[in-house]
């Protein structure tokens, strides 16, 4: 086994970078077919599995590959630390991109949707944080609140209600 250096590769392009690297000093070839599957990796935004992966390549009709290209891809993905496997308790096994773990997660509880963003303080202090008698692989943090969109929208039903109520008190006193 090849020591796992810990990278926190920052956007797609370093991530690319980083798997570039980790090709070279593990004396892995550097096939087209693997740059290839690691770009539709990045277009995902969020946990896949290898049948959705295989889904986005077959769209892809210039590169067919085997399942087992597949899996093999993602393993040395893995194994360089730009993805990690995900328990989600289905049957099939999970994949999400660390980079993205290790984001914060705002998630609006009105329409669901989910933000990335980066704090690099928060990042900081959690990559130094040790907890007592445990060892922390990794940390996922949702935060969750309103999205601007929503704000805006139960903002303006609630003005609408209230014209509502308004005009129905008026039209009660003028009876
Ligand atoms: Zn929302």
């Amino acid at each position: 086994m090849p020591s796992k250096k810990v990278i926190e590769p920052q956007g797609d392009e370093a991530i690319i970078e980083a798997f570039n690297n980790y090709l070279s000093t593990n004396n892995k070839r550097k096939t087209p077919e693997r740059y290839h599957i690691l770009d539709k990796v990045l277009s995902f935004p969020k946990m896949f599995t290898i049948e959705n992966l295989k889904v986005a390549m077959n769209s892809d009709e210039s590169f067919p590959v085997s399942k087992s290209t597949l899996y093999y891809t993602v393993d040395l993905l893995v194994e360089a630390n730009i993805l990690r496997r995900v328990n989600t308790g289905g049957q099939a096994l999970a994949y999400e991109r660390v980079d993205h773990v290790k984001s914060i997660h705002l998630k609006c509880e009105v329409c669901g949707k989910t933000k990335l963003v980066k704090d690099t303080n928060f990042m900081a202090y959690m990559n130094a944080r040790r907890f007592a008698a445990f060892t922390t692989s990794y940390y996922n943090l949702t935060v969750y609140g309103t999205c601007n969109d929503c704000a805006r929208r139960l903002k303006r039903e609630q003005r609408e209600k209230n014209s509502i109520n308004a005009k129905k008190q008026s039209n009660k006193r003028t009876k």
